[in-house]
Order: structure tokens, then sequence, then C-alpha cells
């Protein structure tokens, strides 16, 4: 069963209050003033192009029927097709929904992809599925959106809870379902099926180039630097790692069940071999598979949040950092590699405070870059190494953080309303070259 949802601003009546994407449209009313493009244009990127909610029926295990709810939302594809992640999450809405495929546009603007944004989402708890579930809830999605997506059209990825496994299955049921093998709908997929080197740790790639190209600006080295990790998944392990390779300290990290905090620093590489094997996170010191308990203190989540750290890295969910906790933030930087982690009235707060928020669309973007680079293959097929996918990215997140930085300087901007103007103009421009379509 496959409903068209309205697309207007708040159509979810299941909406976290207040709207998450009010909240994020706001952002895009604060850069407006700053941007000469048309009252067209800017009206249209008010309102999600379509919105789509299916029910999605799966056979569980013990023989009963489950119906589970899923979305697909395309907020804008002027500059080409739809582009964004599929989210698995219990607290998935509509309004969740919508918020992150319009970060999905603005992010493939600002990086100058030749994408527009998208997003889905199913209401699960991945964690209570087995993996036979959890394979045809993954088939089910793609038989339900089949005909809103493609890759021309609008194309999947990862986010939160799903993974390249999935996505080898979503690519497959698509081709079936179409007759032929069609790669290019879904990115992230196993490298056996025609996935990139390097999207696996793309995002957290990506954040460390522009982590390492903003903080000599301000003439941060690592070696002076602690740096609190929240999120202890793909993204925010392996920023963790490449973190504690380049000597910064990583003083916290934690995942959803709280976390752990050594001012000395904590040694990452032994922290993700116990995750790994034990599937909980211990401040642990590993030699030769002997792992010992180090000096440490648990702490939970929000703590974790307002430790005196230079660097704070939100790497979980959306609105972590709100009115309720900005005035408690004593970093001195922000790097968002969640999407959405702070809220537009707790970013006010920041800014009095002095503290340098760098926000998500040009932050965790390496993994949506690396997903064009997966597309651009798919289509050539011819396919290139981790050592090329790498140089491609660093080059791309350096070239757009440095522009965003100038934009910053030049209208005396924070990074984030900089990094919208970016965006903007360049969604203003493909636009105004298209007309609105009327
Ligand atoms: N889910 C990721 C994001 O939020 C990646 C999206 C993609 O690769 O399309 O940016």
């Amino acid at each position: 069963m496959t409903t068209i949802v309205s697309s207007n601003n708040s159509p979810d009546t299941q909406a976290k209050s207040p709207s998450l994407f009010a909240d994020a449209s706001q952002r895009l009313e604060n850069a407006l003033q700053y941007v000469s493009i048309s009252e067209d244009a800017i009206e249209r990127l008010r309102y999600p192009r379509a919105s789509l909610a299916v029910s999605i029926p799966v056979r569980m295990d013990n023989g009963s029927l489950k119906i589970f709810t899923g979305y697909r939302v395309r907020y804008d594809d002027t500059r080409g097709p739809g582009k964004g992640g599929v989210r698995y999450h219990p607290s998935v809405t509509l309004d969740e929904v919508q918020s992150l495929a319009f970060w999905m546009t603005f992010k493939c603007a600002l990086l100058d992809l030749p994408f527009g944004g998208a997003k889905g989402g199913i209401i699960v708890n991945p964690k209570e599925l087995s993996k036979a579930e959890l394979e045809r809830l993954s088939r089910g999605y793609i038989n339900e959106i089949a005909d809103f997506i493609g890759e021309n059209v609008d194309i999947l990825a990862p986010d939160v809870y799903t993974n390249a496994t999935i996505m080898g299955w979503m690519m497959d049921r698509y081709s079936t379902i179409k007759r032929q093998i069609i790669r290019g709908v879904v990115t992230g997929k196993p490298l056996t099926l025609g996935g990139s080197k390097g999207r696996d740790t793309a995002t957290s790639t990506g954040a460390f180039y522009v982590i390492q190209s903003i903080l000599p600006k301000f003439k941060i080295n690592p070696q002076q630097t602690t740096v609190a990790i929240q999120g202890f998944g793909n993204a925010g392990a392996t920023l963790a790692e490449l973190l504690f390779q380049a000597g910064y300290k990583v003083v916290a990290v934690s995942d959803s069940k709280g976390g752990i905090y050594a001012p000395r620093g904590l040694d990452i590489p032994s922290i993700r071999q116990h995750k790994n094997s034990n599937k909980e996170i211990k401040a642990v010191y590993c030699r030769d598979s002997v792992c010992d308990i180090v000096e440490h203190q648990t702490i939970t989540n929000q703590e974790l949040l307002t430790l005196d750290v230079d660097v704070l890295i939100p790497a979980a969910l959306e609105n972590q950092i709100t009115t309720e906790n900005a005035k408690d933030v004593k970093a001195k930087y922000i790097f968002e590699v969640a999407n959405g982690p702070v809220n537009s009235a707790a970013d006010k707060i920041l800014l009095e405070q002095n503290i340098q928020v760098i926000p998500d669309i040009l932050v965790n973007a390496g993994g949506v870059t690396v997903s064009y680079f997966e597309w651009v293959q798919n289509r050539n097929g011819f396919y290139w190494t981790l050592e090329e996918v790498n140089q491609k990215l660093k080059a791309k997140m350096e070239v757009e953080t440095q522009q965003v930085w100038e934009i910053a300087q030049k209208l005396q901007l924070d990074m984030r309303t900089a990094a919208y103007v970016h965006g903007l103009n360049r969604l203003g421009e493909a636009m105004g070259a298209k007309g609105t379509r009327d």
C-alpha cells in the first residue's frame, strides 16, 4: 500500500514537537539575506518536491505478518537526481526524513555534486530483527518505493543503522523488479556488487580532511588538542581512530548506552577492538589481544557534550545540543558529523559564547561525495583504487571548506550560514537556468 503525502511544511501527524523540519528550514531563512537568487527559487526551496509513505508487509520468523512504515522524500532535484541515505530507527518520522532530505539538498550543492537531495527511513529497531527478517524488510521497502527511485531519479545509500549488506539487498531487489542489473540506484554497496573502495570510511575521512583544514586557521595543532566524540558507530569510531593516529588526544567517546572519559587520553584502536568483539565501549588498553582496563570515568551522553575539551564531535543523532545544554558547552570548536546535532536556537547561544560550529552539510559530506564517486564508477564500469578515491575526496573537501571559509570571512558570517550561502548560490543558479516549471 503506497501513499503520496502532500508536500507542505508540517504534514507529519507524528512529528516531534517542535518540528525538526521547521527548525532545519530556519537555516535557509538565515542565509537568504546574503544571496541574490530569485524569489521564485527561494519559495520552491521551502517545500519538499514529493514525500512518499509506504507500509511494508514482512513475514516474521515466527510465521506472523508484521507491517512496518517507511518513507522516501525527494526534497529537490534541480541539480540532478535525488540523493540520500535510508535510516532504520524506531524514532523515524516523516518530519525527520524531510529534514534529512533538506540537508542532503544543501550538502550536495555545497560539494558541487550533480545531485539533488532525498532521504528515506523505516520505523524499526533493526537490533530486534533477525538477519532474514532484516533482509525481507529491506527488499520489501524496495518493492513499495521502486517507482519512486532510479539511478537517474533518486539514489539510495546507507545512513543510521543501515550498511553495505542492506544496500546490496536493495540494489538486487530493484534490479530484479526492473529485469536488468542497475547498480547506480544504490550507493554504499558491497565492493563485489559494484561498491566503491573507501565508501565505508568516507564520512569520517571527509570529516578528518575538514578538521585538518580548519584547525590550522585558528593556529591549533593536534598534539595540544583534546577531543570528545559522541557516537561510536561507523562514522564516530573511524574518525576517532584517524584523529588518534594524527596525534589528537581523544579523551571521551560514547555510544547509545553511555561513554568513557580519561583526561590523559584514550587508546582508540584498543577500544574499537574491544567494541567489535564485545559490542560495548570499555576504557581498555590492548596488547596482543590481552586487554586491560585503564583509569577512566564513566559518563552519560549528556555529560560528554559539556566536557571541558577543545573539540566536540557529535556523531550520533540530531537535536543533541539545544537550549537545554548549549550554555554548558565548553568546547571551542564543534564539528558536526551527525546530521542536525545542534538546533537553530542553540546555534545562537553557541555563537554568543564564541564557539565555532562547523556545520554538518560540510563536515559529514565525505559520505555522499564518495557515493557520487561510486555512482560515476558504476556508470563507467571502471573502478578506482583506494588512493584515487581518497585523493579525489581530499581535493573536494579542501576546496569547498576553503570556499565556505572565504565566504564566512568576506561576509563576516558564522560557518553554518556561510555554508548555506554557498549551497544556495549554486541551487539558485541551477533553478534560474531551469525555471520553476510552472
Ligand atoms: N547518509 C549519508 C548522509 O547523510 C550519506 C548519503 C549518501 O551517500 O547518499 O550524508
